[in-house]
């Protein structure tokens, strides 16, 4: 049933608002060639000239529903072919006003109705372009009802309703460019309220020094962790990062240096991270590193720090400033609560500090203290 769904609308949801358009007019062709037929049947409207008119109507559906859903249309620089379709129903209007006799009256309210359709499709040029056009047709149709039907028309009521259309379709137009401006207004806000809301994401999901995620997320973000490791059974590591001697860092040489040395380890670690990691601030000079599926494992979490460590070992800020960190290295066990896990990694990141400083400490879980199986990476604390 999709599927041919698919075929008749397309896939793209543009396209198929095009063409769900375009085929609403089929309802409006239908009852019209129902009521055209019915008046041949009752010898009210000749056949001869009803005929042509459903043939006329019944080619161009067809035609406007496969340029729409080929995308012709688009190339033709009129995706939704929204002014010759409106265009295209005032001709079959006007011929239906020629040709229904005493039911013409009737045949005027279409008018009304396509200039009503106009006012959510058209651009405000257009739907000045279409009234004026449909205007100059109305008063070919008259006229040529006057010379060639004079016996069935009377002039003066047939200049009585052209001057009432004349009258009406400048409101109409008027009334339709007002919705038109509307609907361009509305659409800008749109797009500023999309804006905010990716701004008030960003602000409420990102560290603003230095572009990584925030603790609130980080949390978020574990949490799901836990969610998907009860699904998958796959495990996930967690390292609690600071950066040794930081506070000297500020000191000598400046609050400003110290921002910009968070910045460069954000940078040159983020660099690092494959996309399954997600690394956050956890706050002032500590990270929050996750390492999640494919099941990483202590060693490979091991691995990516070292990676990390080497990594920092390039970066020099300002005038010579370089820093190390330390890290407490640890594994979430399935059904564990996360802020166990998180003092399990905050113990390790103690031990690597007790133990000298840039060094990753590795605490298994089911162990209260560290567990000092990591090959130290110190070369003396650097700053
Ligand atoms: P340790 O090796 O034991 O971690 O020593 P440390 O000096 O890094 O640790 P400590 O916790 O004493 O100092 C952390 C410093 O980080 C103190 C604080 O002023 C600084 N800090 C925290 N947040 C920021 C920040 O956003 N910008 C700057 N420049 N400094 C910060
Ligand atoms: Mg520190
Ligand atoms: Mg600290």
């Amino acid at each position: 049933m999709s599927k041919l769904g698919d075929l008749i609308f397309g896939q793209d949801p543009k396209l198929r608002a095009r063409v769900t358009m375009t085929l609403l007019a089929v309802y409006g062709y239908a009852a019209s060639t129902a009521i055209l037929l019915y008046l041949v049947a009752a010898d009210l409207v000749a056949a001869r000239a009803a005929i042509p008119l459903v043939i006329f109507m019944w080619t161009g559906v067809p035609a406007f529903y496969l340029l729409v859903r080929t995308g012709l249309s688009t190339r033709l620089g009129s995706p939704g072919m929204d002014l010759p379709q409106c265009m295209f129903a005032m001709a079959s209007i006007l011929m239906a006003y020629v040709i229904v006799g005493p039911m013409r009256n009737a045949v005027l309210v279409l008018i009304a109705l396509v200039m009503v359709f106009s006012m959510i499709t058209l651009t405000p040029r257009q739907v000045r372009i279409l009234g004026v056009s449909t205007l100059s047709c109305l008063a070919l149709a008259m006229a040529w009802l006057i010379f060639h039907e004079p016996e069935r028309v009377d002039v003066r009521i047939e200049i009585i309703k052209f001057v009432l259309a004349g009258s009406t379709l400048p409101v109409l137009s008027a009334v339709a460019t007002h919705v038109a401006i509307l609907r361009t207004r509305l659409m800008a806000q749109k797009q500023e309220l999309r804006h905010a809301l990716s701004m008030l994401h960003e602000v409420a999901t990102r560290d603003e020094l230095t572009g990584l995620h925030n603790r609130r997320h980080m949390m978020q973000l574990m949490e799901q962790q836990v969610k998907r490791q009860q699904r998958s059974g796959e495990g996930f590591c967690l390292a609690l990062i600071d950066l040794d001697h930081f506070k000297q860092v500020n000191d000598h040489f400046g609050h400003q240096a110290g921002d910009m040395v968070l910045r460069a380890f954000a940078d040159a670690v983020g660099k690092e991270l494959r996309q399954t990691d997600v690394l956050a601030r956890w706050g002032g000079e500590e990270f929050l590193l996750m390492l999640t599926a494919p099941d990483p494992g202590l060693l490979g979490a091991q691995a990516s720090l070292a990676r990390f460590q080497a990594a920092l070992q390039q970066v020099v800020v300002g005038n010579g400033i370089r820093v190390t960190f330390s890290a407490g290295l640890t594994e979430h066990p399935m059904g564990e609560p996360l802020h166990e896990t998180l003092e399990r990694a905050d113990h390790g990141l103690y031990a690597a500090k007790a133990k000298g400083r840039n060094r990753v400490e590795l605490v298994l879980p089911g162990q209260d203290q560290s567990h000092t199986n990591s090959p130290p990476l110190a070369q003396g604390d650097q700053v």
